[in-house]
């Protein structure tokens, strides 16, 4: 008989932190803490297993009845208390636990097992018929929700059952739940199940045995619930995983007043400072702490109430800590005095926590440098790189809260994550200011540029999904009352309303009114040594795509080696350049043409000069032009005329020559090197520029290594007959000051068949620069301005793994790019090879790369960190593969 169910607590531990694919990550903790002899309630995990048959043949499997009886059985004998029983009766949590951490996208229920009949055994044997009332009705909203489908009136209002409660509340003239008397709640109680009722036409049950079973099958429903589905597509989740339910035993953080219930995490996870960082509420019961219904206090605040507890929780946290070798996120409860542990696992953190820790952990001998670079997530270094708020030109604050999510954030205030995803659609940036957020606001979270709450802690829903997701995030901010019928919030006097521009910063917790005004993010020294290590052990070399001298210096901050794509036409787009260009497309003969590149020359000349400075020493790529002509001049009637008025021309003769240069497709017309081909002077005039700018570099004992990178070459003839012209031409400026220069001539492979021919194209290439972006769009007959159409719809639908633009295409590009690395290698070894497409700074791709065996990849500067690092993982799983 297949077996469903796994023991922990009370001395047994049939499961390992190593089973989170059959245990869901919390199950197979738990155990691995049941064998550790850390004080967890007894309980058993149902196998994922049964959660994936649920699935496929929508329904529990017969053998697991018996199993759970039997394990129940055991829970009763383990703690002394029947499961049903009329005095003292056994409460349990059904816990949702995914293989993966999902925090919040599934359901959890609290104290099952209470009715009529045994809240009044809790009663007695508590002597507390507050408490029992309590957790009485605790359990049936919970119940009510999650395994009787009872749903808030208005989309993103609070549950009826909340709205049930803040009317007692009113009605007893107090506003802490806390302060309400048994009777009170047990009125509550008995509204509560009228409303099960009328909502669903369905009776509350009373029979313990049922409400188990109708809560474990809604805790594996949860798993195909919208938001977990969301979250799952979000962070690319395979949801043939499925969850675990976990049966515990219920330990009672709202019992008396040395009773408590908390979250902590062994270091800071927004900074990654060591020591213990946490929060507790007094008299209450975890899910207050997550949902964020009343503010909670530091954990420190444990030490002077009850420090033998304290100091228990402290000695856990770090023999916890250490036993996994990462910061641990810790949910515990203390019932009476005694300390309860009743998760762990690895904390998410921030980009800046991340890195500070896994510095720190090598220092405390825990790990090693290679695996401190393994905990790295490429993607996640981007957050590090958040700008912050000017610190010589700081507003005074608005309000402020906990400092959730670090970074800064501008953007449009909404109040609802409805509201959020349609203005952004609009194409506006917004803020989410709510009460509280709760796992349905993921899809408004998502699109968000920052995140306010007016309630809530460092560990509440916003703080955990806004830290994953690298969204600046302020919880807590008290003074802040938000009035969502009439879309406004207000501190104090100042109302600022739907629409209202604010600034937070995610690093402090303030929150300002207006735009503030933002400075790029400086790296920390633990940053600076992560990434010390990373070029140890990487081997493809990093280079950066930009077409300015400040682009280029920010990169040579972050670390780039080099300019792997510098892009000319971007030079000739300046307001005072783009009229002789103009003047160039619209000469009628080689001569009017000349005449116009005359006056670019020198403009040319000078970018690249300050390029040579900024990268002194380093190679620098300048791509030759590369765009259509017509996407210089100008489309609507008006600019035409303005334009013809400006070169003292007829706008006829402007417009006809506008509609001269109209092509059906030109991504695939006349471009690139076709250009050269037809009007071989451009090419003469950059080539021209670039070696007087090396000459001028090279008399300010600058350090030059130019390499010249001619696009969209389809045929052999193309790169040879333009290659030879740009040695010419080049050779004779240096011949003429007297100059010994070595540089390159290269080629920006873009089209199949330049992969295809990449043997004879490589004859004439010193290097090839593989062009990603439009190699993508001309391998998959794609363009990357139309697909937006239908390219959602496939990623959506599971169609398409992975955005092609977003991350190579190994099947099918990386095919291709195989082919053409190949071909050009067997035809000269030496041949440089690069990757310059956006797909340079994605550490997928990065890692195809290494795997190729190129020398280097560019991308824009503030991935350049993230490329390194990506680098550096792949050189690690070559080794651990052999290669
Ligand atoms: P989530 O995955 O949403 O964190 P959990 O299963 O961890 O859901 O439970 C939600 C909250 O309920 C947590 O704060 C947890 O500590 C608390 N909880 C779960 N089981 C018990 C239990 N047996 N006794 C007391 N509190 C519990
Ligand atoms: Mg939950
Ligand atoms: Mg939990």
């Amino acid at each position: 008989m297949p077996r469903y169910t796994y023991r922990f607590g009370a001395g047994q531990a049939d499961g390992r932190s190593d089973q989170a694919l059959l245990l869901g990550g919390k199950g197979a903790n738990l155990a691995e803490m049941a064998s550790l002899d850390v004080p967890v309630p007894p309980g058993f995990t149902i196998t994922t297993e049964v959660c994936a048959q649920f699935h496929e043949a929508r329904g529990l499997p017969d053998a697991l009845r018996g199993q759970v009886t039997a394990a129940l059985e055991w829970m009763a004998e383990a703690t002394g208390r029947a499961f049903g029983g009329a005095d003292d009766p056994l409460l349990v949590s059904v816990r949702s636990g995914a293989p993966v951490s999902m925090p919040g996208m599934m359901d959890t229920i609290l104290d099952l097992g209470l009715n009529d009949a045994t809240v009044e055994g809790l009663a007695r044997s508590t002597g507390d018929p507050r408490f029992a009332y309590d957790c009485y009705r605790r359990f049936v909203a919970m119940y009510g929700e999650i395994v009787m489908g009872v749903k808030p009136d208005h989309d993103d209002g609070e549950s009826r059952f909340e709205e049930l409660l803040a009317a007692r509340l009113h009605a007893a003239r107090v506003d802490d739940e806390r302060e309400l008397d048994g009777a009170a709640l047990g009125a509550l109680v008995g509204e509560f199940k009228a409303e099960i009722l009328k909502r669903t036409g369905q009776p509350f049950p009373e029979d313990p045995v049922a409400q188990l079973w109708g809560a474990i099958e809604a805790v594996v429903r949860s798993w195909e619930n919208p938001r977990a589905e969301v979250y799952r597509r979000m962070n690319g989740i395979d949801r043939s995983l499925g969850t675990a339910v976990t049966i515990q035993a219920m330990v009672f953080g709202n019992r008396g007043p040395d009773s408590c219930s908390g979250v902590c995490f062994t270091r800071n996870p927004a900074t990654g400072e060591p020591g213990l960082y946490g929060e507790l509420l007094w008299r209450a019961q975890g899910e207050d702490v997550v949902a964020g219904v009343r503010t909670p206090e530091p954990v420190a605040s444990m030490q002077s109430r009850l420090p033998e507890a304290y100091g228990e929780l402290v000695e856990l946290c770090n023999r916890l800590e250490h036993h996994f070798a990462d910061m641990q996120d810790i949910e515990f409860t203390v019932e009476e005095g005694r300390l309860w542990m009743l998760q762990t696992r690895s904390g998410k953190r921030s980009g800046k926590a991340m890195v500070r820790v896994a510095v720190d952990m090598v220092g405390e001998g825990v790990l090693d440098r290679h695996e401190a670079i393994r905990r790295i997530d490429p993607d996640k270094l981007g957050e590090v790189m958040h700008s912050t708020l000017d610190p010589k030109n700081r507003p005074t604050p608005l309000t402020k809260g906990l400092p959730a999510s670090p970074g800064a954030a501008i953007g449009r205030v909404v109040f609802s994550a409805n509201q959020a995803e349609e203005w952004v659609k609009r194409g506006e940036t917004v803020i989410l200011v709510r009460t509280e957020t709760s796992p349905e606001d993921i899809h408004g979270m998502k699109v968000a540029a920052g995140i306010v709450t007016a309630r809530g802690g460092m560990t509440s829903h916003a703080a955990v999904v806004a830290r994953g997701m690298g969204r600046p995030c302020v919880t807590a901010a008290t003074d802040l009352k938000v009035d969502h019928a009439r879309e406004r919030f207000t501190v104090g006097k100042t109302v600022v309303a739907k629409g209202d521009v604010i600034t937070l910063d995610g690093s402090t917790g303030e929150v300002f009114v207006g735009p503030a005004t933002l400075v790029p993010a400086s790296m920390s020294a633990e940053f600076e040594t992560l990434m010390s290590w990373v070029d140890e052990v990487r081997r493809l070399r990093v280079r950066t795509n930009a077409d300015t001298p400040a682009d280029a210096r920010t990169a040579r901050a972050f670390g780039a080696e080099g300019i792997g794509l510098c892009r000319t036409e971007h030079m000739f787009f300046a307001p005072e350049r783009i009229l002789a260009v103009r003047e160039m497309i619209l000469a009628g003969d080689e001569a009017g043409r000349r005449a116009a590149l005359v006056k670019i020359l020198p403009m040319q000349r000078d970018d690249f000069l300050d390029i040579f400075r900024a990268m002194d020493g380093l190679p620098v790529t300048i791509r030759l032009l590369d765009p259509p002509l017509h996407e210089f001049l100008p489309q609507t009637s008006q600019d035409i005329a303005q334009v013809a008025a400006q070169l003292g021309r007829r706008p006829e003769e402007v417009a006809a020559a506008v509609a001269g240069l109209h092509e059906q497709n030109p991504m695939l017309g006349h471009r690139g090197c076709r250009l050269a081909m037809s009007y071989p002077e451009i090419y003469e005039t950059q080539t021209q520029a670039i070696a007087d700018a090396a000459l001028l570099a090279l008399a300010e004992g600058v350090t030059v290594l130019p390499e010249i990178m001619i696009p969209f070459v389809s045929t052999p003839a193309e790169l040879s007959l333009l290659r030879e012209h740009v040695r010419l031409v080049f050779d004779e400026r240096l011949a003429e000051a007297k100059v010994e220069l070595e540089y390159l001539i290269g080629t920006m492979i873009e089209l199949p068949r330049a992969c295809l021919v990449g043997d004879r194209i490589a004859e004439h290439a010193d290097f090839f620069s593989f062009g990603t972006n439009d190699l993508t769009q001309t391998v998959w007959g794609l363009s990357r301005d139309d697909s937006g159409r239908f390219l959602p719809t496939y990623l959506d639908n599971g169609w398409l793994e992975r955005d092609p633009f977003v991350s190579l295409d190994r099947a099918g590009v990386g095919a291709l790019i195989r082919i053409g690395v190949e071909k050009g290698r067997a035809r000269k070894t030496k041949l440089k090879v690069g990757i310059c497409g956006e797909h340079g700074g994605d550490p997928s791709s990065v890692e195809f790369c290494h795997v190729e065996g190129f020398d280097y990849v560019s991308c824009s500067p503030f991935r350049v960190p993230i490329a390194r690092v990506a680098a550096a993982r792949a050189a690690l799983r070559g080794e651990a593969r052999g290669k």
